[in-house]
């Protein structure tokens, strides 16, 4: 990397809010997106996904001392992606900042963006009925509260619509170092945009969903997003998700 370059990503890393860099290797080295079997798997068999697989072009450069508050204090009145003009309210994520499991979706819906709370429309009605019906189901003592919930845009995109890759990119730095600042046990991750984000894969859910993979070290499990299942006709899919988080729940919580 010549001095220009450096310098770029340097005050791209400032304007993300990152005052520190701890360094090991700039560009940072691809993630090894791998799978393993089973939830009851103690020593993940690990294995490539593709060698192909587009790893985002920008990896998060987390602060030894980062924090939910100061990641939010970072991010201030945020206009570092066009998805800013269209926001009521930034969506910063919600839960317990020790949460062993965190769920990631793809972006605030209108409800969201007028709460500043994430999953709290419809689709996030269905999450809470799936993650605490499924756990009461199995008998797992969790509810909603004890994990933690965000997206990877915090910003509402416009009618709707998936976050293109620069605003994926962009804000995906925050959700790497709220995952970083958490340290979850396991990574579900609602629907291909959220995927996409943290495996940087371009395949969809229905090839993903029902097995392991991992965002750095956590194991991450890909299911269906609530808002899909909530169409009438996805019965299957539907099925396929609490399979999805019976196995999650039971690898975090077991
Ligand atoms: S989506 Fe993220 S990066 Fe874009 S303006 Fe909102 S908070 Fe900032």
């Amino acid at each position: 990397m010549d001095r220009d370059e450096a310098r770029r990503k340097l005050e791209f890393y400032r304007d993300l809010g990152i005052r520190e860099l701890h360094v090991r290797s700039l560009p940072a080295p691809p993630e090894t997106v791998t799978e393993f079997e089973g939830a009851e798997a103690p020593a993940p068999a690990v294995k490539a996904v593709s060698a192909e697989t587009p790893v985002p072009a920008v990896l998060s450069m987390t602060p030894d001392d980062d924090s939910l508050p100061r990641i939010l204090d970072d991010m201030g009145n945020c206009t570092r992606c066009k998805l800013h003009r269209g926001r009521t309210n930034l969506v910063f994520g919600v839960g317990n900042p020790q949460a062993k499991l965190v769920f990631v979706g793809e972006g605030p819906g209108a409800d969201e963006d007028a709460q500043g709370i994430p999953f709290v429309g419809r689709a996030g009605q269905l999450l809470t009925q799936m993650i605490e019906g499924t756990a009461a189901k199995e008998g797992i003592q969790v509810q909603r509260p004890d994990v933690y919930i965000c997206n990877v845009v915090k910003c509402r995109p416009p009618e709707n619509r998936a976050p293109e890759p620069d605003e994926m990119q962009t804000c995906g730095q925050f959700l790497f170092r709220q995952l970083m600042t958490i340290q979850p046990r396991a990574i579900c991750a609602l629907g291909s945009t959220a995927a996409k984000a943290l495996l940087g894969t371009k395949d969809g859910v229905m090839k993903l969903r029902g097995r392991w993979h991992k965002w750095r070290d956590v194991p991450l499990m890909v299911t269906y997003h609530p808002s899909y299942l909530l169409r009438a006709y996805n019965v299957q899919a539907k099925r396929e998700a609490w399979e999805d988080l019976k196995k999650v729940l039971h690898y975090v919580y077991d």
